[in-house]
């Protein structure tokens, strides 16, 4: 959102936030792109700019009192539904996920259809400070078929001054009809530089590594630093995997495991082929093994994430995989 001195903090959105305030019609929003650049920040950007009281142009002023309610998570006319799963990490939880918390409950990675009625009941009534209501649904995808078809039906017929913004990394898994019902407001990959500068003004240290690591997705890319993987372990990971080392690969978490195999298996076959590789800087892949044998490897970890979230025995799990990854890279025989 747009901080107190007028400045977003994702730099890379001021061109989106601009030209999707200047082209909005109509009372409902789709902001979609890949996961990691932004599009809740975009969203509540948006958001913000539209309840201002005090805009300069299109764009939120950052200071005024609607402004500071935004920033404050509190503003009456603002709601923002995230699944619980992710309200916390993104600092939006509320008296009610932290009381799921204390009964043990898993927290749902889901939106569940009473949050989807509520926000319905919620853009019905009076804006509390004039300018309308916003309801902000993040990420749009994690609503069940129950949950879509409930927000669907207010999406027809609109209740008075509410604005809906949904964001989205996968907008082919919502319903068709709730796409046509949205003016898309899609997000692409942030310029390379500015996101390098970001991220190093973030302590991120060689953040181009990262940056390439997480497919040119900033924010992946500073979450992952802050989790403790930085540039050098990225840059020696091929060649472990291909020595059929395991070493600290163990502790990390299952899914990222597998996207790190997923695009090291991109980038050796682009060395198989001769092309240039997208993730890993090229003097740290191995020679290039053979396409079949990466092909068949491809196919395996497809197999073991569709599982990414069961309850696999851990290490036996890490030992498997780097085995497969080691047979994979192995040379080309002739
Ligand atoms: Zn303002």
């Amino acid at each position: 959102m747009v901080g107190p001195d007028g400045a977003l903090p994702l730099p890379w959105l001021a061109g989106p936030l601009a030209h999707a305030l200047r082209t909005q019609q109509g009372h409902a929003l789709l902001v979609h792109g890949p996961q990691g650049i932004g599009q809740f920040e975009l969203a509540l950007s948006l958001a913000q700019s539209w309840l201002c009281e005090q805009r300069t142009g299109d764009q939120a002023c950052g200071h005024c009192a609607s402004c500071h309610l935004v920033q404050a998570r509190s503003h009456p006319d603002l709601l923002v539904l995230l699944p619980e799963a992710l309200s916390e990490a993104l600092g939006w939880s509320t008296d009610d996920t932290a009381s799921d918390k204390a009964s043990k409950a898993k927290p749902s990675k889901e939106l569940k259809v009473e949050a989807i009625r509520a926000a319905v009941l919620f853009a019905q009534t009076t804006s509390a400070r004039g300018r309308g209501k916003v309801v902000l649904v993040h990420p749009a995808e994690r609503m069940n078929m129950i949950s879509s078809n409930t927000l669907l039906k207010t999406l027809e017929e609109p209740p008075g001054a509410a604005r809906f913004i949904l964001s989205c990394g996968a907008p082919q898994d919502l319903l068709p009809t709730i796409r046509s019902r949205c003016q898309a407001v899609p997000l692409a990959l942030p310029d390379a530089e500015v996101a390098r500068q970001w991220l190093a003004s973030h302590q991120v240290a060689q953040p181009e590594v990262l940056l390439a690591a997480a497919g040119g997705q900033p924010l992946e890319a500073l979450a992952w630093s802050k989790d403790g993987l930085d540039a050098v372990t990225w840059t020696r990971l091929p060649r472990q995997l291909a020595a059929g080392e395991a070493g600290t690969l163990a502790t990390w978490p299952l899914p990222r495991l597998l996207d790190a195999m997923h695009k090291l298996c991109h980038d050796a076959m682009c060395v198989a082929c001769d092309a240039p590789p997208r993730y890993y800087p090229p003097a740290a892949l191995p020679k290039a093994g053979s396409v079949a044998a990466l092909n068949a490897w491809s196919k395996e970890l497809g197999t073991v994430l569709r599982h990414a979230e069961h309850p696999w025995s851990g290490p036996l799990m890490v030992e498997s995989l780097v085995l497969k990854a080691r047979n994979a890279l192995a040379p080309r025989a002739n």
